[in-house]
């Protein structure tokens, strides 16, 4: 896609936005996220956003997958403005970077933080102990797609992820395939919606990527959709306990498509869609800004 289009789809969706009515943009920051205080203090908030089903509709081909209208003019708002804009995805870097490497000063972890980027992707940085992996990791990826012809073996370099979208019933087998091969070979097993993935055994998810980049934030969102996003979830109820006044607030995605379930218990806000994130992201940008009280 090019610039033009991008920014004809993002004009597209500002169009879009002018035209909905006052209730729905009213009910886009209910008040119990307490949209206000984080307004107040936009400058010393962190925002992490997982990618598919969250930023960008699930589709069939996960390589077609692209961000939802208007995300990449919220985020790169909303980047402009908060302390921590972030996306922390299953992806690997590049990939985030060829849809998101547009938006000025979002940071991409990738990989569930195996990889990190802080410039659209111009520069990756690679965890030194997943990288020795490189190599059992592409014969993994050359082994499963022997053993499952017809199903999207992705080779993610220092994972491997296999989908079974397209075909159901092979859940069961990739499932027991996956499972003896990680313990063959040592690899941790991640499962996701319709994909079950084997990477390195170097501890880390979402919620370590939480961790490590809330330094000094007064409060962060995290958007999610899925079970991988469980430990971001998790991560943010760790901060509220450890930091007197750090102000957290979950968000599941996707609850209209039945997706977001795993998430929703857990969640203090639910939006039915990804083309809803830039939405409740435009509300909080204009949100008059309070006192900050909590
Ligand atoms: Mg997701």
């Amino acid at each position: 896609m090019t610039k033009d289009d991008e920014a004809a789809r993002d004009d597209a969706a500002s169009k879009q936005r002018e035209n909905a009515t006052e209730p729905a943009a009213e009910a886009m920051v209910p008040a119990g996220t307490n949209a206000t205080r984080t307004a107040a203090r936009l400058s010393e908030y962190g925002f992490f956003f997982d990618f598919d089903g969250t930023l960008a509709p699930i589709q069939q081909d996960p390589q077609s997958v692209q961000p939802a209208v208007g995300v990449l003019a919220a985020l790169s708002a909303l980047a402009a403005r908060a302390a921590v804009t972030a996306v922390v995805s299953a992806r690997p870097v590049a990939f985030l970077a060829g849809r998101l490497g547009a938006v000025p000063g979002l940071r991409l972890h990738g990989l569930y933080g195996l990889e990190y980027s802080a410039d659209g992707g111009a520069s990756v940085r690679t965890s030194p102990e997943a990288e020795s992996y490189v190599p059992l990791i592409a014969r993994v990826v050359a082994d499963a797609r022997a053993a499952f012809p017809g199903a999207l073996i992705e080779d993610k370099r220092l994972s491997c992820a296999l989908h079974f979208r397209a075909d159901p019933d092979l859940e069961p087998r990739i499932d027991a395939w996956a499972g003896a091969r990680a313990e063959a070979d040592g690899l941790l097993l991640q499962h996701g919606r319709m994909v079950v993935e084997l990477k390195p055994p170097v501890e880390t998810d979402k919620g370590a990527v939480v961790l490590r980049a809330a330094a000094g934030l007064a409060g962060a969102w995290y958007f999610g959709d899925d079970l991988g996003d469980l430990p971001a979830f998790a991560a943010l109820d760790r901060l509220v306990a450890e930091r007197p006044g750090f102000h957290a607030v979950r968000v599941a995605v996707g609850v209209a498509e039945g997706r977001g379930a795993a998430l929703g218990g857990r969640a203090d806000l639910l939006l039915d869609a990804p083309p809803r994130v830039p939405l409740l992201l435009d509300s909080l940008l204009t949100e008059p800004h309070g006192s900050g009280a909590p």
